[in-house]
């Protein structure tokens, strides 16, 4: 997988099954990531200083990459990445159902 930061994934299984969420973070040496919205823990913070209250803070956990889909943003479909050549010779990313280039 050729997932990225901002990607739009699909969570296909646990509790938040079917949800879709843009990748905030990806954790390569872990095979993890955080998803937007998704696999949400509540995280208990200290105040730190006048900025920060004390309380409980939801924020989300890392999860296992295989555990989404990437979603194409032109057909808004789930499916894969494929990297191919692009005009100008660089490797970039193609969405293999509609074959449309993810960024340049
Ligand atoms: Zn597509």
């Amino acid at each position: 997988m050729q997932l990225k930061k901002g990607d739009t994934v699909l969570v296909l299984s646990g509790k938040d099954r079917g949800k879709k969420g843009k990748v905030i973070q990806m954790l390569p040496k872990k095979d993890k990531l955080r998803v937007e919205g998704v696999n949400m823990v509540k995280k208990h913070q200290k105040a730190q200083g006048q900025v920060m209250q004390a309380g409980i803070v939801p924020m989300e956990a890392p999860m296992p990459k295989g555990k989404v889909m990437f979603v194409c943003p032109h057909c808004n479909q789930p499916s894969k990445i494929v990297r191919r050549a692009l005009e100008s010779g660089k490797n970039g990313r193609f969405c293999r159902r509609c074959g449309e280039v993810l960024e340049r």
